[in-house]
């Protein structure tokens, strides 16, 4: 069942790109506003990234604050050789990590390739708003493959709020397969954490059809 009280997609203000207000303490504050119950923390990371320890010092703190679950982490770009641009301190169990594409793929088994490795890394928790780019299509069979992958590694598919991801036609094939999902909002903003009414049909899908 998918819970919309869990987030486990939360950016705050240590990018460049999210709201100045977007501090861990106010996720925190507007997460206890709304009665979540569970929240990750996923800020941006690459392997450069020099803020992470701080980063993580303050959710420690702040976590203390409330009976919230609480769950530090990152979100890390999949690398066209299909690593992961993370640091190789958290690449471990103790950090919650949603491996992405955040570039444009030309080729379309250099994308799958990098993805299947990405679905195979022990260190990734969840495969965040899977798609591929639009000049890319995909086979049933192909899907199909992939859903397996995730399915034996144990990784988690979001079901992602800003981008409305996944496609309908993966989400019909991997629910199938018995694939997990989660709802991530991938807020930017203190507006958008725990808002999942964009991808209110995805949710019904998965709830409601195919049974
Ligand atoms: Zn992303
Ligand atoms: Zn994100």
């Amino acid at each position: 069942m998918l819970n919309k009280k869990e987030d486990y997609h939360i950016h705050c203000n240590y990018n460049d790109h999210s709201a100045i207000n977007l501090s861990v303490e106010n996720i925190i504050k507007k997460a206890n506003d709304l009665h979540l119950q569970t929240i990750a923390f996923t800020e941006h990371v690459r392997r450069t990234s020099e803020w992470t320890e701080k980063y993580l010092q303050e959710i420690e703190y702040f976590k203390n604050t409330t009976n919230i679950k609480i769950l530090k982490g990152f979100e890390a770009k999949i690398l066209p050789d299909g690593s992961i641009d993370c640091p190789e301190t958290y690449l471990s169990r103790e950090y919650f990590l949603i491996a992405s594409f955040h570039t444009k793929y030309q080729d379309k088994y250099n994308w799958y390739n990098a993805l299947l490795k990405a679905i195979r890394n022990e260190s990734v928790n969840v495969i965040g708003h899977l798609a591929p780019d639009p000049e890319i299509s995909l086979t049933d069979h192909e899907i199909k493959i992939l859903g397996e992958e995730i399915s034996s590694n144990n990784k988690i598919v979001e079901l992602n709020a800003k981008y409305k991801r996944p496609p309908i036609e993966f989400i019909k094939i991997f629910k199938n397969l018995s694939v997990q999902f989660h709802l991530g909002s991938d807020a930017h903003s203190i507006e958008e954490i725990g808002n999942f009414d964009r991808i209110n049909d995805l949710i019904n899908f998965i709830e409601h059809c195919g049974e």
